[in-house]
């Protein structure tokens, strides 16, 4: 990205950050030539990523499914919608910085469960019995020992 200032193209991003549902991304950069700092904003004009389920079939992604998948591990949990929709955004702008076109199923649930993990440990140990399939109670103390660690 070209500096406004002195013209040179030699800028690092230093932060970034998802408007209007992820459909802006808003990313401060800093000027490696004269140090002056700007902002550049990105309009999506397609949101186009695709979920690859476990019988690879392809869904696109929507992310109202993350947030009914989250308030439902959050049930009765002291946590609030507010931190339910930051979390959803949050992921929301990882795919979009990552700039995947396709993530799978269970990949998304990973970035969920990094993220609730310091939010609720229950809600944590809830979502990870969903995604990743708890066969038995054997796998609800696995996941319960590693928090303990
Ligand atoms: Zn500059």
């Amino acid at each position: 990205m070209r500096c406004p200032f002195c013209k040179h193209d030699n800028d690092r991003v230093i932060d970034t950050r998802a408007m209007e549902n992820g459909f802006l991304i808003r990313r401060r950069r800093s000027c490696g030539s004269c140090r002056r700092r700007f902002t550049t904003y990105e309009r999506l004009e397609e949101f186009d990523i695709r979920v690859i389920k476990r019988d690879l079939s392809r869904q696109p992604f929507e992310p109202e499914k993350i947030r009914r998948g989250i308030e439902r591990a959050c049930w009765k949990r002291p946590v609030s919608s507010e931190q339910i929709e930051l979390l959803v955004q949050e992921i929301e702008t990882e795919l979009y910085v990552d700039g995947e076109t396709e993530i799978e199923c269970q990949a998304i649930g990973e970035l969920v469960l990094k993220r609730l993990y310091s939010v609720d440990e229950v809600a944590y140990v809830r979502f990870a019995s969903v995604y990743r399939d708890f066969a038995n109670v054997e796998d609800f103390f696995r996941v319960i020992e590693s928090i303990r660690d």
